[in-house]
Protein backbone atom coordinates (compact mmCIF):
# COMPACT_ATOMS: atom_id res chain seq x y z
CA UNK A 1 0.00 0.00 0.00
CA UNK A 2 1.43 3.73 -1.33
CA UNK A 3 2.17 5.05 2.45
CA UNK A 4 1.05 9.34 1.63
CA UNK A 5 2.27 10.19 5.52
CA UNK A 6 5.04 9.57 7.12
CA UNK A 7 5.28 11.13 10.71
CA UNK A 8 8.37 11.16 12.67
CA UNK A 9 9.04 11.44 16.53
CA UNK A 10 12.07 11.57 17.95
CA UNK A 11 12.07 9.79 21.09
CA UNK A 12 14.30 10.56 23.84
CA UNK A 13 13.06 8.97 27.50
CA UNK A 14 9.08 9.77 26.52
CA UNK A 15 7.71 6.63 28.17
CA UNK A 16 4.81 8.92 29.75
CA UNK A 17 4.26 10.34 26.48
CA UNK A 18 4.17 7.45 24.27
CA UNK A 19 0.66 5.90 24.51
CA UNK A 20 -0.64 9.74 24.27
CA UNK A 21 1.23 10.27 21.08
CA UNK A 22 -0.17 7.24 19.86
CA UNK A 23 -3.01 7.72 20.51
CA UNK A 24 -4.04 11.21 19.49
CA UNK A 25 -1.30 10.47 15.61
CA UNK A 26 -3.56 7.94 15.18
CA UNK A 27 -7.03 9.68 15.84
CA UNK A 28 -5.83 12.71 13.35
CA UNK A 29 -4.14 10.18 10.55
CA UNK A 30 -6.82 7.87 10.01
CA UNK A 31 -9.69 10.63 10.23
CA UNK A 32 -7.54 11.43 7.12
CA UNK A 33 -8.19 8.49 5.62
CA UNK A 34 -5.48 8.51 3.99
CA UNK A 35 -2.30 6.13 4.66
CA UNK A 36 0.04 6.83 6.99
CA UNK A 37 3.14 5.31 8.81
CA UNK A 38 4.32 6.54 12.59
CA UNK A 39 8.03 6.23 12.94
CA UNK A 40 9.22 6.29 16.69
CA UNK A 41 13.06 7.13 16.81
CA UNK A 42 14.25 6.08 19.74
CA UNK A 43 17.37 8.37 20.60
CA UNK A 44 19.12 5.80 23.57
CA UNK A 45 16.80 5.89 26.35
CA UNK A 46 17.22 4.57 29.02
CA UNK A 47 13.54 4.36 31.08
CA UNK A 48 11.79 1.88 29.20
CA UNK A 49 10.63 3.81 25.80
CA UNK A 50 12.66 1.37 23.71
CA UNK A 51 10.76 -1.30 25.18
CA UNK A 52 7.06 0.84 24.91
CA UNK A 53 8.07 1.00 21.38
CA UNK A 54 8.58 -1.96 20.45
CA UNK A 55 5.02 -3.13 22.22
CA UNK A 56 3.41 -0.19 20.01
CA UNK A 57 4.67 -1.55 17.16
CA UNK A 58 4.01 -5.49 17.77
CA UNK A 59 0.33 -4.06 18.21
CA UNK A 60 0.17 -1.91 15.42
CA UNK A 61 1.53 -2.26 12.05
CA UNK A 62 1.69 1.67 11.21
CA UNK A 63 4.37 2.02 13.68
CA UNK A 64 8.04 1.66 12.67
CA UNK A 65 10.33 1.39 15.26
CA UNK A 66 14.28 2.60 14.58
CA UNK A 67 15.95 1.66 17.84
CA UNK A 68 19.58 4.41 17.87
CA UNK A 69 22.34 2.28 19.97
CA UNK A 70 22.76 5.29 22.45
CA UNK A 71 21.80 8.72 22.59
CA UNK A 72 22.71 11.15 19.06
CA UNK A 73 20.83 13.50 19.69
CA UNK A 74 17.26 15.07 18.56
CA UNK A 75 18.58 16.56 15.38
CA UNK A 76 20.16 13.12 14.15
CA UNK A 77 17.06 11.21 15.27
CA UNK A 78 15.22 13.38 12.96
CA UNK A 79 17.41 12.61 9.83
CA UNK A 80 17.44 8.61 10.60
CA UNK A 81 13.53 9.16 10.56
CA UNK A 82 14.01 11.27 6.62
CA UNK A 83 15.97 8.34 5.76
CA UNK A 84 13.02 5.42 6.50
CA UNK A 85 10.23 7.19 5.72
CA UNK A 86 8.25 6.10 3.08
CA UNK A 87 5.87 8.26 2.68
CA UNK A 88 4.84 11.33 0.10
CA UNK A 89 4.73 14.01 2.55
CA UNK A 90 6.98 13.72 5.78
CA UNK A 91 6.21 15.26 9.11
CA UNK A 92 7.94 16.01 12.03
CA UNK A 93 6.46 16.08 15.62
CA UNK A 94 7.64 16.16 19.07
CA UNK A 95 7.12 13.24 20.91
CA UNK A 96 6.25 15.46 24.06
CA UNK A 97 2.38 16.24 22.14
CA UNK A 98 4.02 20.32 22.75
CA UNK A 99 3.11 19.92 18.69
CA UNK A 100 -0.60 19.45 18.10
CA UNK A 101 -0.91 16.23 16.09
CA UNK A 102 -4.24 18.17 15.02
CA UNK A 103 -2.21 20.88 13.65
CA UNK A 104 -0.73 17.66 11.05
CA UNK A 105 -4.25 18.51 9.37
CA UNK A 106 -4.07 21.71 8.57
CA UNK A 107 -0.15 21.43 7.59
CA UNK A 108 -1.23 18.69 5.37
CA UNK A 109 -4.01 21.30 3.36
CA UNK A 110 -0.98 23.28 2.28
CA UNK A 111 0.53 20.77 1.20
CA UNK A 112 -2.20 19.93 -1.25
CA UNK A 113 -2.66 23.07 -2.14
CA UNK A 114 0.96 22.54 -3.58
CA UNK A 115 3.51 24.01 -0.98
CA UNK A 116 6.27 21.83 -0.77
CA UNK A 117 7.57 22.56 3.09
CA UNK A 118 4.70 23.89 5.23
CA UNK A 119 6.38 24.55 8.63
CA UNK A 120 4.48 25.56 11.64
CA UNK A 121 5.11 28.76 13.71
CA UNK A 122 4.54 29.19 17.37
CA UNK A 123 2.26 31.38 17.89
CA UNK A 124 1.89 31.22 21.53
CA UNK A 125 3.86 29.09 24.22
CA UNK A 126 2.12 27.13 26.94
CA UNK A 127 4.02 26.06 30.22
CA UNK A 128 7.61 26.82 29.33
CA UNK A 129 9.61 29.20 31.81
CA UNK A 130 10.31 33.05 30.63
CA UNK A 131 13.82 32.04 30.61
CA UNK A 132 13.10 29.40 28.12
CA UNK A 133 10.84 31.88 25.83
CA UNK A 134 13.57 34.14 26.60
CA UNK A 135 16.77 32.69 25.17
CA UNK A 136 14.30 30.79 22.72
CA UNK A 137 13.27 34.15 21.34
CA UNK A 138 17.03 35.35 21.79
CA UNK A 139 18.20 32.35 19.84
CA UNK A 140 15.76 32.56 16.74
CA UNK A 141 16.52 36.30 15.69
CA UNK A 142 20.28 36.28 16.46
CA UNK A 143 19.99 32.43 13.69
CA UNK A 144 17.77 35.22 11.58
CA UNK A 145 20.06 37.69 11.36
CA UNK A 146 23.53 36.35 11.12
CA UNK A 147 23.22 33.64 8.94
CA UNK A 148 22.93 33.54 4.94
CA UNK A 149 19.59 31.76 4.60
CA UNK A 150 16.71 33.29 5.93
CA UNK A 151 15.28 30.70 8.64
CA UNK A 152 11.96 31.49 10.02
CA UNK A 153 11.48 32.67 13.10
CA UNK A 154 9.74 30.96 15.86
CA UNK A 155 9.80 28.21 14.15
CA UNK A 156 10.62 24.66 15.17
CA UNK A 157 11.44 21.35 14.01
CA UNK A 158 7.62 20.53 13.51
CA UNK A 159 6.53 20.85 9.70
CA UNK A 160 5.62 18.58 6.94
CA UNK A 161 7.52 18.26 4.00
CA UNK A 162 7.35 16.70 0.25
CA UNK A 163 8.73 14.17 -0.76
CA UNK A 164 11.47 16.09 -3.26
CA UNK A 165 12.70 17.96 -0.38
CA UNK A 166 13.51 15.15 1.75
CA UNK A 167 15.14 13.31 -1.00
CA UNK A 168 17.68 16.81 -1.27
CA UNK A 169 18.16 16.32 2.66
CA UNK A 170 18.64 12.84 2.24
CA UNK A 171 21.38 14.02 0.66
CA UNK A 172 22.79 16.70 2.95
CA UNK A 173 25.27 14.69 5.38
CA UNK A 174 26.85 16.93 7.24
CA UNK A 175 27.49 16.42 10.97
CA UNK A 176 26.43 19.03 13.07
CA UNK A 177 22.85 19.16 11.79
CA UNK A 178 20.67 22.03 12.11
CA UNK A 179 17.63 20.72 10.03
CA UNK A 180 15.23 23.96 10.16
CA UNK A 181 18.15 25.30 8.33
CA UNK A 182 18.41 22.70 6.14
CA UNK A 183 14.88 23.03 5.33
CA UNK A 184 15.06 26.49 4.77
CA UNK A 185 18.61 26.20 2.52
CA UNK A 186 16.53 23.86 0.03
CA UNK A 187 14.40 26.30 -0.71
CA UNK A 188 11.19 25.21 -2.91
CA UNK A 189 7.79 26.72 -2.38
CA UNK A 190 7.30 26.87 1.61
CA UNK A 191 4.78 28.69 3.98
CA UNK A 192 4.12 29.03 7.49
CA UNK A 193 1.31 28.05 9.67
CA UNK A 194 0.81 28.92 12.59
CA UNK A 195 -0.20 27.20 15.62
CA UNK A 196 -0.36 27.13 19.60
CA UNK A 197 2.25 25.59 21.09
CA UNK A 198 1.46 23.65 24.31
CA UNK A 199 2.91 22.60 27.52
CA UNK A 200 4.90 19.34 27.64
CA UNK A 201 2.00 16.53 28.45
CA UNK A 202 4.85 14.47 30.75
CA UNK A 203 8.30 14.42 31.86
CA UNK A 204 10.53 17.46 31.77
CA UNK A 205 12.93 19.09 28.59
CA UNK A 206 15.54 17.41 27.06
CA UNK A 207 17.14 20.71 26.16
CA UNK A 208 19.16 22.24 29.07
CA UNK A 209 20.42 25.38 28.57
CA UNK A 210 23.74 23.80 27.53
CA UNK A 211 22.64 21.64 24.67
CA UNK A 212 20.48 25.18 22.92
CA UNK A 213 23.98 26.48 23.39
CA UNK A 214 25.11 23.25 20.98
CA UNK A 215 22.37 23.78 18.43
CA UNK A 216 22.82 27.75 18.08
CA UNK A 217 26.25 26.60 17.49
CA UNK A 218 25.60 24.63 14.82
CA UNK A 219 22.94 26.38 13.39
CA UNK A 220 25.64 29.90 13.38
CA UNK A 221 28.28 27.97 11.88
CA UNK A 222 26.62 25.63 9.36
CA UNK A 223 25.08 28.57 8.08
CA UNK A 224 27.12 31.52 8.40
CA UNK A 225 30.88 32.63 8.32
CA UNK A 226 29.96 35.75 10.16
CA UNK A 227 31.97 34.51 13.17
CA UNK A 228 34.83 34.12 11.43
CA UNK A 229 34.48 37.64 9.51
CA UNK A 230 33.94 39.07 13.05
CA UNK A 231 37.24 38.70 14.03
CA UNK A 232 38.94 40.02 10.94
CA UNK A 233 36.64 43.29 12.08
CA UNK A 234 38.19 43.46 15.42
CA UNK A 235 41.42 42.67 13.97
CA UNK A 236 41.21 46.20 11.36
CA UNK A 237 39.26 47.78 14.04
CA UNK A 238 42.42 47.28 16.86
CA UNK A 239 45.17 47.68 13.82
CA UNK A 240 43.21 51.56 12.87
CA UNK A 241 43.08 52.76 16.94
CA UNK A 242 46.81 51.78 17.59
CA UNK A 243 47.68 53.89 14.29
CA UNK A 244 45.29 56.79 15.03
CA UNK A 245 47.36 56.48 19.09
CA UNK A 246 50.88 56.95 17.11
CA UNK A 247 50.90 60.75 16.69
CA UNK A 248 48.72 60.93 19.74
CA UNK A 249 51.48 59.36 21.67
CA UNK A 250 53.86 61.79 20.02
CA UNK A 251 52.13 64.77 20.64
CA UNK A 252 51.78 63.80 24.23
CA UNK A 253 55.73 63.21 24.48
CA UNK A 254 56.75 66.08 22.65
CA UNK A 255 53.96 68.49 25.45
CA UNK A 256 55.37 66.35 27.93
CA UNK A 257 52.14 65.16 29.30
CA UNK A 258 52.51 61.29 31.06
CA UNK A 259 48.45 61.03 31.31
CA UNK A 260 47.87 57.99 30.17
CA UNK A 261 51.12 55.78 30.79
CA UNK A 262 52.01 53.14 32.89
CA UNK A 263 51.88 49.96 33.60
CA UNK A 264 47.97 49.85 34.06
CA UNK A 265 47.38 50.97 30.91
CA UNK A 266 50.01 48.89 29.26
CA UNK A 267 48.48 45.87 31.42
CA UNK A 268 44.78 46.67 29.95
CA UNK A 269 45.66 47.03 26.60
CA UNK A 270 48.13 43.27 26.94
CA UNK A 271 44.99 41.65 28.74
CA UNK A 272 42.09 43.13 25.88
CA UNK A 273 44.37 42.30 22.88
CA UNK A 274 45.18 38.41 24.79
CA UNK A 275 41.03 38.17 24.84
CA UNK A 276 40.48 38.99 21.35
CA UNK A 277 43.01 36.82 20.09
CA UNK A 278 42.11 33.69 22.13
CA UNK A 279 38.32 34.51 20.97
CA UNK A 280 39.24 34.12 17.48
CA UNK A 281 41.26 31.01 18.50
CA UNK A 282 38.20 29.90 19.79
CA UNK A 283 35.85 30.94 16.45
CA UNK A 284 38.68 29.12 14.91
CA UNK A 285 38.69 25.75 16.65
CA UNK A 286 34.81 25.82 16.17
CA UNK A 287 35.19 25.67 12.66
CA UNK A 288 38.40 23.62 12.57
CA UNK A 289 36.77 21.05 14.84
CA UNK A 290 33.63 20.62 12.53
CA UNK A 291 36.14 20.60 9.66
CA UNK A 292 37.16 17.47 11.63
CA UNK A 293 33.84 15.94 12.28
CA UNK A 294 32.99 15.79 8.79
CA UNK A 295 36.53 14.79 7.67
CA UNK A 296 36.17 11.38 9.46
CA UNK A 297 33.21 10.61 7.75
CA UNK A 298 31.92 8.21 10.80
CA UNK A 299 28.24 7.35 9.99
CA UNK A 300 25.76 9.57 11.58
CA UNK A 301 23.69 7.23 13.75
CA UNK A 302 24.26 3.45 14.34
CA UNK A 303 21.07 1.82 14.67
CA UNK A 304 20.57 -1.53 16.77
CA UNK A 305 16.99 -2.40 15.64
CA UNK A 306 15.36 -0.71 12.34
CA UNK A 307 12.43 -1.85 9.97
CA UNK A 308 14.60 -3.62 7.05
CA UNK A 309 12.13 -2.30 4.53
CA UNK A 310 13.90 0.80 4.06
N1 LIG B 1 14.92 14.44 21.92
C1 LIG B 1 15.71 13.46 21.33
N2 LIG B 1 17.03 13.38 21.68
C2 LIG B 1 17.61 14.24 22.56
C3 LIG B 1 16.81 15.27 23.12
C4 LIG B 1 15.47 15.35 22.77
O1 LIG B 1 15.23 12.65 20.53
O2 LIG B 1 18.82 14.11 22.82
C5 LIG B 1 13.49 14.54 21.54
C6 LIG B 1 12.52 14.55 22.70
O3 LIG B 1 12.20 13.25 23.12
C7 LIG B 1 11.33 15.28 22.10
C8 LIG B 1 11.97 16.24 21.14
O4 LIG B 1 13.28 15.76 20.89
O5 LIG B 1 10.49 14.42 21.37
C9 LIG B 1 12.03 17.65 21.68
O6 LIG B 1 12.66 17.67 22.93
P1 LIG B 1 12.12 18.50 24.17
O7 LIG B 1 10.64 18.44 24.23
O8 LIG B 1 12.84 18.06 25.37
O9 LIG B 1 12.61 19.97 23.77
P2 LIG B 1 11.84 21.35 24.10
O10 LIG B 1 10.46 21.20 23.55
O11 LIG B 1 11.86 21.50 25.56
O12 LIG B 1 12.64 22.38 23.38
MG1 LIG C 1 9.19 19.72 24.14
Amino acid sequence: MKIIYSIIAPIYNEIDNLPELYRRVKKVMDSSGEPWELLLVDDGSTDGSTEGIRELAQKDATVRPIIFARNFGHQVAITAGWDYARGDAIIIIDADLQDPPETILELAKKWKEGYEVVYAVRGEREGESWFKKFTAAMFYRLIYSITDVKIPVDTGDFRLMDRKVVNVLKQMKERHRFPRGMSAWVGFKQIGVKYKRAARVAGVTKYPFSKMLKLALNAITGFSYFPLQVATYFGFASAGVSILAIPVVIYMRITGSGAFFGQATTLIAVLFLGGVQLISLGILGEYIGRLYDEAKGRPLYIVRDAPDDQ
